[in-house]
């Protein structure tokens, strides 16, 4: 008999309350979920990412399966795997003849336009993981001359009644950056609790052992895998967040330290970003614990921007502009990524930590992201494209419609400003404000020529002049500030 509808579930919609189960009816419907090798190797995926996703997805399945809903399920190793989402497709639609086939919206343009060759009446449904649609910000964006994230951020507190009293932002203020983004001092972090770890299951090492043997020269260890796999691991890890390290969360958002790849972060993104937790939870977590004084303003203020405003507005942006954006290439870079950034074998020691910390957990924060692996690609003038495949290949949270706006917007200014308003450029004078990397290097951040020299304080001076003609042209390029973060 021909089936009702076919529910595509892709390994980054694992969320039972997904729109696209609202209406499922176990005799007449029926779920297709697929692991496949192009996945794993359009970008060379940290070994972490895919064994991330594949035993997120395992779980998923069991715990759909024990609620009565019919999955078909092609585990990687299975022989005849369809290897890719498009082929999986295919076959589950000529096997069933559904009368409808229907997908929650991909989070990738590119598999989004795939399943739409090989199934052209796939129906996409709303995102609702989002607290706006795509349509949503579309409007937002309608009319504006630019799309800066304080305006759709402040839009989004008012919509969501999110940190609001009687239509003011709580505390009198929509930004405390001011109390945040500190550095430590010199003794280091203040003690901290380390963020809880999940163990690998039974289920997770037997994906663990595929990984490593299907995928052995992708980059990346699986050795300390620790990651929420399960719904319940991430709300575990949420309280883990919300508990221990947001109360310090904004005063040292930006700082780095050695062998510390946490510290204060909440490592929630790989979760969010697979839909086993939500974002509406995280915030309302983190707001609910400055209503019981358990974490100051600042701090909570700190880490709802990033959720409430950072994350909605790059996916907005990633969709608004796609397919042409994951092209641009405002500063006319060509420069190769350096080899060591697939090993972290380099002498420059902050990028050897941030580097060597993303190979062994495929998890660096922000700021390590942004101002030590992406200024470096920034200032050396790499091929946007290849930093872009270098951030959706190492990270466990990546998923490109996050990941793409980050890479070429923000840290590489490559869409010309839609993002940022000026590149994030600095010497090595940055790096040593806000971390000790430089207290282990053999080069001296303050130096910009000769042996000693640090090579982000050269390639900065280097930078200016190259793209001068490009920087000219930007308005908040004035002329006292050179930086934003110099
Ligand atoms: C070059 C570059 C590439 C990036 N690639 C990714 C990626 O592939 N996937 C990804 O989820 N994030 C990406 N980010 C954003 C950010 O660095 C990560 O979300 C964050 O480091 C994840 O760690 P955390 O969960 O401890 O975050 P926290 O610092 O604890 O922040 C809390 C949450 O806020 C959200 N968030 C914070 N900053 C951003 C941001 N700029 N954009 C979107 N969401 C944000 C995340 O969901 C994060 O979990 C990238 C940033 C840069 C500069
Ligand atoms: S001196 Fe330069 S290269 Fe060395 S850690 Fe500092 S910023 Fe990095």
């Amino acid at each position: 008999m021909a089936l009702r509808n076919l529910v595509l579930i892709l390994g980054d919609q694992l969320d039972a309350d997904s729109p696209a189960l609202a209406a499922f009816d176990a005799t007449c419907d029926r779920i297709l979920m697929a692991e496949v090798a192009a996945e794993s190797t359009h970008v060379p995926s940290h070994k972490v990412r895919t064994a991330l996703f594949l035993s997120a997805m395992r779980h998923f399945r069991e715990e759909l399966v024990a609620r009565g809903y019919p999955v078909d399920y092609h585990a990687l190793e299975e022989p005849g795997n369809p290897g890719s989402l498009a082929e999986a497709l295919g076959r589950a639609v000529a096997r069933h003849s559904p009368r409808r086939v229907m997908c929650v919206e991909p989070g990738e343009h590119r598999v989004e336009q795939a399943l739409r060759a090989v199934c052209p009446t796939i129906e996409y449904l709303d995102d609702t993981h989002f607290l706006y649609t795509r349509e949503e910000f579309a409007a937002h964006a309608r009319g504006r001359k630019q799309l800066r994230m304080e305006f759709f951020y402040r839009e989004a507190r008012r919509r969501f009644g999110v940190l609001m009293e009687d239509g003011q932002p709580v505390g009198g203020a929509w930004n405390f950056d001011a109390d945040n983004r500190g550095a430590f001092p010199a003794q280091g972090p203040p003690l901290h609790v380390r963020p809880v770890t999940f163990p690998p299951d039974a289920v997770t090492r037997g994906v663990i052992e595929l990984v490593n043997a299907r995928f052995p020269n992708n980059p990346g260890s699986t050795e300390t895998f620790d990651w929420p796999v399960t719904r319940l691991q991430a709300l575990a890890a949420l309280e883990d967040f919300i508990t221990h390290r947001l109360p310090l969360f904004g005063r040292f958002q930006d700082a780095m330290w050695r062998g510390e790849p946490v510290l204060f972060h909440s490592r929630l993104s790989a979760a969010l970003n697979l839909k086993l937790l939500n974002p509406r939870e995280v915030i309302a977590a983190a707001e609910q614990a400055y209503r019981e004084g358990l974490a100051p303003l600042p701090a909570v203020e700190g880490v709802i921007r990033q959720i409430l405003g950072w994350r909605e507005y790059v996916r907005g942006i990633y969709w608004l502009r796609m397919p042409d954006y994951g092209e641009r290439n405002a500063l006319n870079a060509h420069q190769p990524l350096p080899a060591f950034y697939w090993t972290g074998d380099t002498e420059m020691n902050c990028l050897r930590q941030a580097i060597g910390q993303t190979l062994e957990h495929g998890y660096a924060h922000h700021i390590q992201r942004l101002m030590v692996t992406g200024l470096y690609a920034l200032l050396l003038g790499v091929e946007p494209r290849e930093v872009h495949e270098w951030y959706l290949a190492v990270y466990a949270d990546a998923v490109e419609w996050v990941e793409l706006p980050n890479t070429l917007g923000m840290s590489q200014f490559a869409d010309g400003g839609i993002m940022a308003s000026k590149p994030y450029a600095a010497t090595g004078k940055y790096i040593q404000r806000m971390s000790n990397y430089c207290q282990g290097c053999r080069y001296d951040p303050a130096v910009a020529t000769g042996p000693s020299a640090c090579p982000f304080t050269t390639l900065y001076w280097d930078f200016l002049l190259r793209s001068e003609t490009q920087l000219r042209r930007i308005p908040a390029w004035g002329c006292n500030s050179t930086t934003l973060r110099g």
